[in-house]
């Protein structure tokens, strides 16, 4: 069972990648950034358990494009995603992974969720590099592999800063993307 911190239905292809996409949340993290705004997903406690046949149904209900897997850091949870990232693709979907890890810190199962996917975004967040105008990136020394599959010749696109405001019935606002300046003056 794969440990999930949230998912969620998003189209934002600045942040998640083309169309509309089912954005997973993974829950845990050994890597540690210094500056980390996700510190909340470190703990690999108190996860929604969820099988990969489960994520499945969701994204054909849901008629995604594909799957984002973001952190937490989901590499961390490799063993698990190899099934769900094979699945997946074998119902023509594409995968997102972001990773705090380069391709030569992997072992054998980080490394095969690594290659089935159709775009890596891969590289600690380091927070004397943040910028916060790169498409996927957090810092400018992190790395955008579109290496194979259905996005081999995507045009990363730099220039812009985005960011998701989402308000639930109860009141609660959940933010994705960067809290500029010009964001917290609209929120306040
Ligand atoms: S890898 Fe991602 S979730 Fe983990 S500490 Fe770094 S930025 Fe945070």
């Amino acid at each position: 069972m794969i440990g999930i911190y949230k998912i969620k239905i998003v189209e934002n292809e600045h942040l998640y990648g083309p169309g509309k996409r089912l954005l997973i949340f993974l829950k845990g993290c050994t890597i540690h950034c210094k500056g980390c705004v996700n510190k909340h997903l470190w703990s690999f406690e108190d996860a929604n358990f969820m099988s990969s046949n489960d994520v499945l149904n969701i994204a054909i209900k849901e008629n995604v494009e594909g799957i984002t897997l973001h952190g937490g850091e989901p590499l961390d949870q490799a063993c698990k995603l190899v099934e769900l990232v094979k699945l997946i693709k074998d119902n023509n979907m594409s995968v997102i992974l972001f990773t705090g890890y380069k391709k030569k810190e992997l072992n054998k199962s980080k490394i095969k969720v690594w290659n089935m996917a159709d775009i890596v975004i891969s590289g600690r967040f380091e927070i004397d590099k943040i910028n916060v105008n790169l498409q996927f990136r957090g810092s400018s020394n992190q790395r955008i592999y579109t290496h194979k599959g259905k996005y081999k010749n995507y045009k990363v696109n730099d220039g812009k800063t985005s960011t998701i405001l989402t308000l639930d019935n109860e009141g609660n606002l959940d933010i994705n993307g960067f809290l500029t300046s010009d964001i917290l003056k609209i929120i306040k």
